[in-house]
């Protein structure tokens, strides 16, 4: 997918100069801009999705939304991280995952470099449900060590399916189902394998039978894919229509722009009193680039 093409105020990070950059720190604009980290994943969908589903889906999102967020609004997108943390996929071939601790090291450096800029405000825009926790310490560790303004937002929260799907696939169509499918029908459905369409049922379905705390969710399970289906899929895949795609799409766009507007309207959190290290000697009090990073002469 390509980037997001320049519109108004949100334009590709990438397609900035660095002297572009450095206008914005001496006019302070740098500390309004709204940095979005796309983070996501490449991982087996079962027999009828192309691996790249979560990316696909963060991509079409993220273009979308462009073209929501209001012209005030300064926002750059960040190259997207495409593979994340899927461990939970592994079993099924093709499936690409970042170990925790790397996936944490790198976009922590991405953030690290983004404060080292002058930026304040990230929001990390997630498509992929084994990458909350990482996104979790993420945003912390920016709030706490660069006194940013961190957000995450994640695909699942920014749509529903509510009445428009029956409520066991709301709540186990979880991974290639009704709602990823009908999402790359309406981005690419030249990509939906129509022959291994299927229903595939979850084994979860009926755990509150065997085990009702669990089943009644006061506890989780860690789960590998083939736990819940063997076929790497759960969900009703036949659900899915292109019109019900378009719908999610379009509220998802919805949701990210006024977050990100949210975010670039919202008041930044103090500096810290005390410094916190890595990175915190780099600014000023002000938020503003002291000097510049050191960078290597090549
Ligand atoms: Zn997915």
């Amino acid at each position: 997918m390509p980037p997001a093409r320049a519109r108004k105020g949100f334009r590709p990070w990438v397609e900035y100069s660095t002297d572009e950059i450095a206008a914005l720190q001496r006019s302070g604009a740098i500390a309004q801009l709204v940095a979005v980290l796309p983070v996501a994943a490449v991982e087996s969908h079962g027999p009828h999705l192309p691996l790249g589903v979560d990316a696909m889906i963060n991509a079409a999102i993220l273009e979308a939304a462009a073209d929501r967020i209001a012209p005030a609004v300064l926002a750059a997108a960040l190259p997207a991280q495409a593979v994340g943390v899927s461990p939970e996929h592994a079993a099924f071939p093709g499936t690409l995952t970042l170990p925790p601790e790397v996936a944490i090291a790198s976009w922590r450096a991405i953030g690290d470099s983004l404060a080292a800029a002058g930026v304040r405000r990230l929001v990390i825009f997630n498509s992929h449900g084994g990458n909350p926790p990482i996104c979790e310490i993420v945003a912390l560790d920016m709030r706490v060590r660069h006194a940013m303004l961190a957000a995450v937002a994640e695909t699942w929260r920014l749509m529903t399916a509510e009445g428009r799907l029956p409520a066991a696939e709301l709540k186990h169509g979880i991974h290639g189902g009704a709602v990823e499918t009908a999402l790359i029908r309406a981005i690419r459905p030249d990509l939906v394998r129509e022959g291994a369409v299927a229903a595939f049922a979850s084994s979860r379905r009926d755990l509150a039978k065997s085990a009702p705390q669990i089943g009644s969710g006061k506890a989780r399970l860690a789960w590998m894919t083939q736990d819940l289906n063997p076929a790497g899929a759960v969900g009703d895949a036949r659900l899915a229509s292109q019109a019900l795609g378009r719908a999610l799409l379009d509220q998802a766009a919805d949701g990210l722009a006024g977050v990100i507007g949210e975010v670039a309207a919202l008041p930044l959190p103090a500096p810290a009193a005390t410094p916190t290290p890595a990175g915190a000697a780099l600014r000023s009090r002000d938020g503003k680039a002291k000097r510049r990073a050191p960078s290597r002469s090549t």
